[in-house]
């Protein structure tokens, strides 16, 4: 029922699926950051599954598969901290995207993240949308890498480029800039 209800014509569409999850009261800090409109909803989406600790990663699903192994690396098991903070492939996206933001400090995990976003990109300053867009841009970009690596076989064998997160984060302040 609620699959079909964001699929209206066949299609899952993460718009609708953002409007259901979004907390319409919330009272935590990180909420009202990830489900920000600046933020691409698709991507928003991601972000807080994945702080919801929901995000289907391999080792959630070890009594189903037997190939434990980071579809990215094959170098570890998956499991949602190895993908965005261990991973060779994960680790560079981070890298560039953050020396491209003027980011430094050291990311541990999706949680202590958006808890020092909170603190760091407060309020509707440029430097500040920018830099939720582009935490949200790359917590993305890593799991959709990671999907394409297993439904579709395909391998990044570069790191996807930093243009088009500028491409992305630039075309959002745009829109962002008319809110
Ligand atoms: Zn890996």
């Amino acid at each position: 029922m609620i699959l079909h209800q964001w699929s209206p014509n066949g299609k899952f569409q993460s718009r609708l699926a953002y409007e259901f999850f979004r907390p319409k009261n919330a009272k935590l800090a990180w909420p009202k950051l990830v489900w920000h409109v600046a933020i691409i909803p698709r991507h928003t989406f991601i972000l807080w599954l994945g702080l919801k600790d929901r995000l289907l990663t391999k080792n959630k699903l070890r009594d189903y598969i037997e190939d434990q192994s980071c579809p990215l690396c094959s170098a570890q098991n998956e499991t949602l901290n190895h993908l965005f903070f261990q991973c060779t492939f994960g680790k560079q996206i981070w890298a560039n995207i953050k020396s491209w933001l003027g980011i430094f400090r050291a990311m541990q995990s999706l949680k202590a993240t958006v808890k020092w976003l909170i603190k760091e990109a407060r309020g509707i300053g440029f430097l500040a949308k920018i830099k939720r867009i582009g935490i949200a841009c790359m917590v993305y970009s890593i799991w959709e890498a990671r999907n394409k690596r297993i439904f579709e076989g395909k391998v990044e064998n570069r790191m996807p480029s930093l243009g088009v997160f500028k491409f992305n984060l630039i075309k959002f302040c745009i829109v962002c800039s008319r809110i």
